[in-house]
């Protein structure tokens, strides 16, 4: 299984080191092929060696250095030796407002950088209460202008009705959803949205869900390795 972290806006550098600290003492414990990733804030980066966490940005522009006022590029992060990053998620399309074409240049330009990408996707209630034709529909059109044959390269199918709500989609809904998007795009598939440790037992028995991407039940190390070792 995979397990990714996501801080979003919480944890300073002091915290996340701290976190990072308590987390890798107990990674010994999961299984040999659980992969386990950390996206804290842009500010939060560091120096941090571990060969159990993969340390990732939740955003960067497509662009090496330049003037993009806010923003930071591959020269900034290529500081801190990181070569993987978050693109899509329903925060940045929503509340930032990018577009799929932005996305999309995103994706091309750190893909062209062999980075490894974990692509969101996710409908919103009103497309979720059209059926499962209309959430495939829309699922697949979050790949406009994504090279899907890009080898390294995962999906985090993330129903945006599920994410900090507390409400999580059913066995059922992840199970139709995760074999609809499987036929599309072999690749691995996450499941986030208000994954915690009452319901992660249930989610990561289903039949492609390859990982999970979690939000508020990973800002605790305790609580996200909760979910690590008792899955
Ligand atoms: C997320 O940040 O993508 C997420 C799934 O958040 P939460 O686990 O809090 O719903």
């Amino acid at each position: 299984m995979i397990y990714i972290a996501n801080f979003k806006t919480n944890h300073t550098r002091e915290t996340t080191r701290e976190y990072l600290t308590k987390l890798q003492l107990q990674l010994f414990k999961k299984r040999p092929n659980d992969k386990v990733y950390v996206f804290p804030p842009l500010t939060a980066l560091d120096d941090y060696q571990s060969s159990d966490v993969t340390i990732g940005v939740q955003n960067a522009y497509p662009i090496k250095n330049g003037a993009v006022t806010g923003e930071v590029g591959l020269e900034q992060i290529a500081e801190f030796n990181i070569k993987t990053i978050l693109i899509g998620h329903s925060e940045r399309r929503e509340i930032l407002g990018e577009t799929q074409k932005k996305i999309a240049e995103k994706f091309n330009f750190f893909k062209e950088q062999d980075f490894e990408i974990i692509y969101c996707i996710g409908e919103s209630l009103e497309i979720r209460e059209k059926g499962v034709d209309a959430v495939i529909e829309h699922l697949v059109s979050q790949f406009e202008g994504i090279d899907t044959s890009y080898e390294n390269f995962m999906i985090a199918y993330e129903p945006i009705w599920a994410i900090g709500t507390g409400r999580t989609a059913s066995v059922e809904e992840i199970t139709q959803t995760h074999n609809a998007l499987k036929k599309v795009v072999d690749k691995p598939i996450l499941y986030g949205g208000s994954v915690n440790s009452s319901n992660i037992k249930e989610i990561a028995q289903i039949e492609n869900v390859d990982g999970v991407l979690v939000g508020g039940a990973s800002l605790k190390t305790d609580t996200f390795l909760e979910l690590i070792l008792h899955s």
